[in-house]
């Protein structure tokens, strides 16, 4: 791949803030809390209404610190275009209800983030949205579903919380084969390990309230691709009322300043970690896309400019072992969130994946004794002392 200018570290300090020109001369982006915008000349106020000259009307259209959000953003995923959301699944809620009518059809796979699951399940149905998903992994059957023919194929890699990887080169080229559009969920990676959009994907999803804002302080979501199609999901967002509050805005764009820091910084860890654990004698089980062990190592390797900082292992001795271990941990906050600064690990059965039931879990094929591993960016020897010392409590 041609690294190409400005880069990645670049565009996470200046996307979106390149417009020196802010309010009384301020070096900061302003959080304009203003739910209106006011104009003297009726004419000018007309011609921004109808999108003839740049301007904002009415935040829940447009906001200046929410499209600066949005813009650096799009200028990470290389798009033509984005729209932001109060949250991840605002993001993806609001892109299928755009993009899916009644009669048409949905493929996805079996791993998708539990709340993207639940609307695959239970809300998508309702409207008579046909919705088949597929073995994660199964590219075979994945293409054999996609070429009987549908509107979306919506996918996500690495998945939560096992960490299969999908191609999305070789299944974009599927969807285009019956002209679906390709959806992805890009939040595991970030564009700063992967760019869905350049191997051949429609649109990129993210739930911002992770790596993007890196902080766990703000909810955020957004959706980005062709200008075209984003208007239309900003059109739905418009009048359905999703949006992004200035001050979530301005959380996420201070965090993701430092994104390409707080990623390398991630990989880096989670890779360390994910080798020892995996040579730990009480560890069963260490999913990672950077392990050669890994059943998509191969795909990882390609697609992937670094592996990305969650990992999951299962230790020995089943959810009890989880149970002990986890109260030891001194550097990870046992909570629902990742990708935030500091440590975060959970089960995905109290997590990501606490809306589906332990009978989808298990036809998921995710453990009941997994537990999510979200390295943050403390030093890694620190975490891995950490670790050590918390497997030591498990008793077998
Ligand atoms: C967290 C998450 C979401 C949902 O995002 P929210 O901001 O919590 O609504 C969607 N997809 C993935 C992969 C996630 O990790």
């Amino acid at each position: 791949m041609n690294k190409q200018y400005p880069a990645m570290g670049t565009l996470s300090v200046w996307g979106g803030e390149e417009n020196k020109d802010f309010w009384q001369r301020s070096t900061q982006l302003p959080v304009v809390h203003s739910v209106s915008f006011g104009y003297q000349d009726v004419d000018e106020w007309l011609e921004v209404a109808l999108a003839k000259r740049p301007g904002h009307i009415y935040s829940r259209n447009t906001n200046p610190t929410v499209a600066a959000f949005e813009e650096k953003v799009r200028r990470l995923e290389g798009a033509e275009a984005a729209v932001s959301f109060g949250s991840g699944m605002a993001a993806i809620s609001n892109t299928l209800f755009t993009l899916l009518s009644p009669g048409e059809r949905v493929v996805s796979v079996k791993d998708t983030y539990g709340g993207t699951n639940q609307i695959f399940l239970e809300f998508l149905p309702r409207f008579q949205i046909d919705v088949r998903l597929c073995d994660t992994t199964d590219h075979e059957a994945i293409e054999a579903e996609v070429a009987k023919g549908c509107r979306v194929l919506y996918l996500e890699t690495p998945t939560n919380p096992t960490l299969k990887v999908i191609d999305l080169a070789r299944l974009s080229q599927a969807g285009h084969a019956v002209g679906a559009m390709v959806v992805v969920d890009n939040t595991f990676a970030t564009p700063i390990n992967t760019n869905p959009l350049a191997l051949g994907a429609d649109l990129v999803l993210h739930s911002a309230t992770k790596f993007l804002g890196g902080h766990a302080d703000a909810l955020g979501g957004v959706a980005c691709g062709p200008a075209e199609l984003v208007h239309q999901i900003y059109h739905f967002r418009e009048i359905n009322g999703a949006v992004l509050d200035p001050m979530a805005a301005y959380l996420l764009l201070r965090g993701m300043k430092t994104l390409h820091l707080r990623i390398r910084q991630q990989n880096e860890n989670a890779l360390r970690i994910a080798r020892f654990l995996e040579a730990h004698p009480l560890v069963e089980q260490v999913l990672y896309p950077g392990l050669e062990s890994h059943q998509n190592h191969h795909i990882a390797v390609r697609q992937m400019r670094g592996f990305g900082g969650v990992l999951s292992f299962a230790p020995k001795g089943g959810f009890e072992a989880v149970r002990a271990l986890l109260p030891h941990l001194r550097y990870a906050h046992a909570a629902a969130n990742l990708g935030a600064v500091e440590t975060v690990v959970g089960p995905p059965a109290t997590t990501s994946h606490v809306e589906v039931s332990r009978e989808q879990r298990a036809m998921m094929g995710i453990p009941e004794a997994l537990i999510r591993y979200s390295a943050g960016i403390e030093d890694s020897d620190d975490l891995i002392a950490d670790l050590e010392q918390a497997l030591g409590r498990v008793q077998l």
